[in-house]
């Protein structure tokens, strides 16, 4: 006998009087992938349409736990999850929703849209889980999300292309100034002896007007990045969670890339800040960006956004950290030296300008950003910004 049959006096009444046979006409015609877990996370119920996206038998799961329908890392850490929302009653996945990956049994993994609701039966706490098959969905984006990052490439790249040809012609003059200025003052002083005096007086002229002119060409790049980074900013009290979640979303867009396992874990007492939405968000994008190309090639992809208080700032209520964590390679000692400065770039179609900009923005904001090496290996961006509320707890 098949060790694994289905055990239906342990199965729960899916409906008050329904009989078996309305659950198995149920469980055959639902047209999502239906499965029911208990608290240990064995599975009880397990639809026709489920064991077609799976390529399971249903005598072949039931009874087990349902871990083996997932890849990892979240096949590792199911437990983990489950024990976890048991002690704190912290869901992550109940009554949300997400897009995640599963497994099929040839060990293949495809991406999925999960829902799961929650139920208090007489053998404790069951769960059910309705999953959509993304797969197709996914192929159509990709083709989309190609085209849309085709063509933003191209608009960035003509639009840096304008500003960099504005930029190189205004940065023209005071560097040709400069060669000139020290052209000269070399030419003054001669081959080899004391020049006379009034040559030296010409060379101090010559020096002073070299470091005024290169003061200048300071400016101009300056003003360049305060042009990027949008002079007129606009600070409201805002709710991280909402500038987190969309921000998320807009970058996961763009991307094509559905195969990352990404957390948001917000501290709720530090939802309130004091920013211009648009410019954090440009910020996050840059940074969620950043370590999904970052993620490209390694072999677990996890990005985890999460916000904590933190000390210091001009106000009373203290400071909001947000970390972006990648489990990329994590930075080269020679980029993490250069890493906010513009210009630098270890990617063939990079402008380098994305950090130097989310600096500038965050300075502007009174705060800080920094990196650090993530807890997965990878790469933690960090950045402060004012927090709107005084702490409950002083
Ligand atoms: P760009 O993305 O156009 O190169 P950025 O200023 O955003 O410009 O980034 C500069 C460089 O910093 C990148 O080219 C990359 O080498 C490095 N970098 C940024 N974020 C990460 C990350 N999460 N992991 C590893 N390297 C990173």
């Amino acid at each position: 006998m098949c060790p694994f049959r289905r055990d239906e006096s342990a199965l729960p009444a899916l409906l008050p009087d329904s009989g078996d046979a309305l659950q198995r006409t149920i469980l055959a015609t639902v047209p999502d992938a239906l499965i029911v877990i208990d608290e240990a996370g064995s599975i009880l119920l397990f639809s026709d349409a489920a064991a077609r996206m799976f390529g399971y038998a249903t005598e072949e799961v039931i009874g087990h736990n349902v871990r083996m329908l997932m890849p990892n890392p979240d096949r590792d850490r199911h437990d983990d999850y489950m024990r976890h929302y048991m002690e704190t009653g912290e869901a992550h996945v109940i009554g949300i929703g997400r897009v995640t990956r599963a497994r099929r049994r040839d060990g293949s993994s495809f991406p999925i849209e999960l829902a799961v609701g929650e139920a208090r039966s007489e053998r404790g706490r069951l769960f059910t889980g309705f999953i959509r098959d993304l797969t197709e969905i996914e192929r159509a984006e990709r083709r989309l999300n190609d085209l849309q990052s085709e063509l933003s490439h191209i608009s960035r790249v003509s639009a840096m292309g304008s500003l960099a040809s504005a930029l190189a012609h205004e940065l023209n003059q005071p560097l040709t100034a400069i060669a000139s200025y020290a052209e000269g003052a070399r030419t003054l002083l001669g081959e080899a002896g004391t020049p006379p005096s009034e040559d030296i007086a010409m060379v101090r002229e010559a020096l002073a007007e070299a470091s005024a002119e290169a003061l200048r060409a300071g400016q101009i790049v300056r003003r360049l990045r305060e042009f990027i980074s949008r002079g007129e900013s606009e600070k409201r009290v805002e709710k991280l969670r909402r500038l987190v979640t969309e921000a998320t979303a807009l970058a996961m867009t763009g991307t094509g890339q559905t195969g990352i396992d990404v957390e948001i874990r917000l501290d709720p007492a530090v939802d309130l800040v004091i920013c211009d939405r648009i410019q954090i968000q440009q910020v996050l994008l840059n940074l969620i960006r950043n370590a999904v190309e970052a993620m490209q090639r390694s072999p677990r992809q996890s990005l985890e956004i999460r916000s904590r208080p933190a000390r210091g700032g001009k106000g009373r209520a203290g400071l909001a950290e947000v970390v972006v964590s990648d489990s990329g390679p994590g930075l080269s000692p020679d980029m993490a030296a250069v890493l906010f400065q513009p210009f630098n770039t270890s990617k063939e179609k990079g402008m380098g300008l994305g950090l130097s900009i989310s600096r500038t923005i965050i300075e502007a904001h009174g705060g800080r950003i920094w990196a650090e090496p993530s807890e997965f290996g990878g790469t933690a961006f960090h950045f402060t910004l004012e927090r709107a509320e005084e702490p409950q707890d002083g």
